[in-house]
């Protein structure tokens, strides 16, 4: 076996875990931990993951989606040396309802890039996964033949924790796959409502696959997820579905004509294909490419990202504090006694929420003055 295809295989064996519940990641790092007593240094993932090792680079991201803090230290660290090494790549979101074609859209899309000698990782976020029991990619009968193909790289949403949570690590995630030479980040998502947000938080493309013949409702696409895409996509334009896709296509061009213009000057795409016949994929593809024309010309491309980053400062942040104050233990103390209070009629939820906050900061003036 040479080289590549271990590495590969050892990816892959990472993705079998993830359709088990919860803390699969945890139970994957810890088995790692025991076997290798010690976990290689930062500065070691640093360096197999930019010569492209696929075996540390998924050891590293199940760093990144472990909770235990001294995984985070070493993820933290792996992605600070990283992070000069990313953003060379092209991230694309994909969603629409199960059974649209997502994953046979992206099977056929990776092929044809793979073969126009890309580099493809498929991420994915699912916010099911914790309820449902495996992701959207722990389908190990998904993208069989991606699966196979030495540039490509797959990796199931990570399963455990909130959207926010999950959605973080797919950034970081993002950062490492890009160091290790990916080219194209293609992040997968269910058109169920809040993941998309979050994958359009993290993308500079985002595609919507639609069918013909079922209504919006039916599809269970919100109009504010239409509004979010860059592309809106008809699959299975083939067979007795061809008439049909084509009136789909005249439909959401009128559609998308009232939707409010995009800050990036792009105006959204309606086309249609096949993915199970890989008709039209590469016209799928040209226009994600004539979208960064324009947008690298007009440096929207380049000012998004900034703001993205900017954002996920934020969202840390609010994490942060969130964390910090959910977490002091007098604030768990006295949120209870409020709690009761409030559920008497004692006191409004709004006193209650001002007497925590200001017991939270006071508490933290305090401290810091015993610290000085
Ligand atoms: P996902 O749940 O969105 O990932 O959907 P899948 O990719 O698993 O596809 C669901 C079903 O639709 C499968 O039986 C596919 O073979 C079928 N399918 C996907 N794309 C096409 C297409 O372009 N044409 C036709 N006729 N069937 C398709």
């Amino acid at each position: 076996m040479n080289e590549s295809t271990d590495h590969f295989r050892s990816a892959l064996k990472v993705n079998e875990g993830v359709d088990q519940p919860g803390q699969v990641n945890l139970d994957a790092v810890a088995k790692f931990a025991r076997k290798k007593k010690k976990l290689p240094e930062p500065d070691e993932y640093f360096q197999r993951i930019i010569e492209g090792n696929i075996t540390l680079l998924s050891q590293a991201i199940t760093l990144v989606e472990s909770s235990l803090p001294h995984h985070q230290e070493v993820a933290q660290k792996v992605l600070e040396l990283c992070l000069p090494h990313s953003g060379n790549s092209v991230r694309l979101g994909i969603t629409g309802v199960p059974g649209v074609g997502k994953s046979t859209f992206i099977e056929a899309l990776g092929k044809n890039l793979t073969s126009n000698g890309h580099k493809l990782a498929v991420l994915a976020i699912d916010p099911s996964s914790t309820r449902s029991k495996g992701s959207i990619l722990g389908d190990k009968t998904r993208m069989e033949d991606l699966g196979a193909d030495p540039n490509a790289f797959i990796r199931p949403s990570p399963s455990a924790g909130s959207l926010g949570g999950v959605a973080r690590k797919t950034r970081e995630t993002i950062v490492l796959c890009e160091a290790a030479g990916f080219d194209v980040i293609l992040i997968e998502t269910v058109g169920v409502g809040q993941s998309e947000t979050a994958v359009h938080s993290m993308v500079d493309f985002f595609l919507l696959l639609m069918l013909a013949g079922a209504g919006d409702e039916l599809q269970g696409i919100k109009r504010g997820i239409m509004e979010m895409a860059d592309a809106i996509i008809i699959n299975k334009a083939d067979g007795d579905n061809l008439q049909k896709a084509m009136l789909a296509m005249a439909e959401y061009r009128n559609a998308i004509h009232l939707f409010a213009a995009a800050p990036s000057g792009w105006t959204p795409v309606v086309e249609k294909c096949s993915a199970k016949l890989n008709v039209n994929i590469d016209t799928v593809w040209q226009i994600v490419e004539n979208y960064l024309d324009l947008t690298k010309r007009s440096g929207y491309f380049y000012n998004r990202r900034k703001e993205q980053m900017n954002n996920y400062m934020f969202q840390a942040i609010d994490q942060g504090l969130k964390d910090a104050f959910y977490h002091n233990h007098d604030i768990q103390k006295k949120m209870h006694e409020l709690q009761v209070k409030i559920g008497k009629g004692k006191i409004s939820p709004f006193i209650a929420a001002q007497q925590l906050l200001r017991a939270y900061f006071e508490g933290l003036k305090s401290s810091d003055s015993q610290e000085h």
